[in-house]
């Protein structure tokens, strides 16, 4: 592997920061690199430094960086059609949501652009389920440190505390009870309940991963009082924890379901998956300029036939385990507090909030991590990830968390 890009520019890179923060509406402080270039688990910045991403667009390129599938679907496709029209057929249209239904227990999907959009259309379809049949009910139970996206709504479903004083008012509707606690769902129920929505991992939260019992329980309820289960899958979905949505693991299956993050590979495309019974949308109620966007649907077209092709799913569990006992081995040496997460959606604890510091170190020393907490590094690399590049990760850290220990 070369450690060079073709033609490195030593020293561009503070100019283009430079201009970066001229034109750049701030939302977040970006560590002073500009990317130009990546393949499989490595990104380049534009003085030609190579990085090891374990980050990896944020659990989205699930295929590694310019996956060679996705890229020739995309040419393609390029060619063929570029842009149709949200209110016409296209090919890949049709094949994806087939795929989709296929390999899932939903019949049916409706495509968006973002996560935060899937949720929002998860959202409606629940609050018209509930004027159509649950006698005008529209609260939705949803948990404390959910992360369900940054429009509006999502963020009023959302349970993390410091959003709370946030763009107020508020959207209002939404229930919030505490993470794997089964008891609280029940009581928070009442007649103006027409659906609970989780994530199975709860991943921007810290990665913390639902129970059995409670995901199963959380079924029950639904069942019992004829209400929706949401899931959100849009980190946990294609893949990431060891299947390729996370609700197989638990043995149950949602009502409706989003995935957006890895289902295009790197572009941006996303969906609401919702079983006949709660298909109640009408002409109108849905839409959007870019939803079933044949560029779109072609990767994820790919990217959902690379799962499955290569049984990527299988190698998320089997490299998950991998990177879960070099996290232990780091542990046991750094004192972490805690190790959890499901496949390659992995979270490690600090016994100290030096989070932001360790990111930044391992940044300087050519490793991309997270870190969602102050106290936690969270892990999420392509599932094309191998061992190696999972060694090298852990030696990398290692040097660092020696120094910042
Ligand atoms: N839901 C979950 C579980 C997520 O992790 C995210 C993004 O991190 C979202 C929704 C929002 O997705 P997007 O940023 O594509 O709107």
């Amino acid at each position: 592997m070369t450690t060079q890009v073709q033609v490195a520019q030593p020293g561009v890179t503070s100019r283009l920061v430079e201009q970066a923060d001229a034109s750049l509406m701030y939302i977040v402080t970006r560590p002073p690199r500009v990317f130009v270039r990546g393949k499989g688990s490595y990104l380049w910045d534009a003085d030609g430094r190579r990085y090891l991403d374990f980050i990896q667009g944020w659990a989205v390129n699930c295929l590694g960086h310019c996956p060679p599938a996705v890229v020739r679907a995309l040419n393609r496709q390029g060619k063929l059609l570029l842009n149709g029209s949200p209110a016409l057929y296209n090919e890949p249209m049709i094949e994806l949501a087939a795929l989709l239904t296929e390999h899932s227990a939903l019949d049916k999907v409706f495509f968006a652009n973002s996560g935060a959009e899937a949720n929002e259309g998860a959202l409606k379809l629940a609050r018209k389920y509930g004027a159509a049949r649950l006698d005008g009910a529209y609260e939705v139970i949803t948990t404390w440190n959910s992360f369900h996206g940054r429009t509006l709504a999502m963020m009023s479903a959302s349970g993390k505390k410091n959003w709370e004083t946030l763009f107020e008012p508020k959207v209002p509707g939404f229930i919030k009870v505490p993470f794997n606690d089964l008891e609280a769902a029940r009581k928070a129920i009442t007649h103006k309940t027409c659906a609970i929505m989780v994530e199975p991992v709860q991943g921007e939260g810290g990665v913390f991963v639902a129970e059995d019992a409670y995901l199963r329980g959380l079924r029950e309820l639904c069942d019992e009082h004829g209400l929706l289960l949401i899931l959100d899958e849009i980190q946990t979905g294609i893949g990431r924890t060891g299947s390729l949505f996370a609700y197989e693991q638990y043995g149950i299956e949602p009502d409706v379901m989003t995935l957006g993050k890895g289902l295009g590979g790197g572009f941006p495309v996303a969906a609401l998956l919702a079983k006949d019974a709660a298909c109640v949308f009408e002409a109108g109620d849905q839409g959007g300029t870019f939803c079933g966007q044949p560029l779109a649907m072609a990767a994820a077209k790919a990217v959902l036939d690379e799962m499955t092709r290569r049984n990527l799913p299988r190698r998320a569990r089997t490299r998950g385990n991998h990177l879960r006992r070099r996290l232990r081995e780091l542990g046991k040496e750094f004192g972490f507090t805690e190790i959890r997460g499901k496949g390659l959606l992995m979270a490690a604890d600090l016994p100290q909030e030096k989070g932001a510091e360790i990111v930044a170190k391992t940044t300087d020393r050519g490793l991309l991590i997270n870190a969602p907490r102050p106290a936690t590094l969270r892990f999420m690399p392509a599932l094309t990830v191998s061992n190696a590049e999972i060694d090298e990760m852990a030696d990398i850290l290692r040097g660092v968390l020696k120094e910042a220990l």
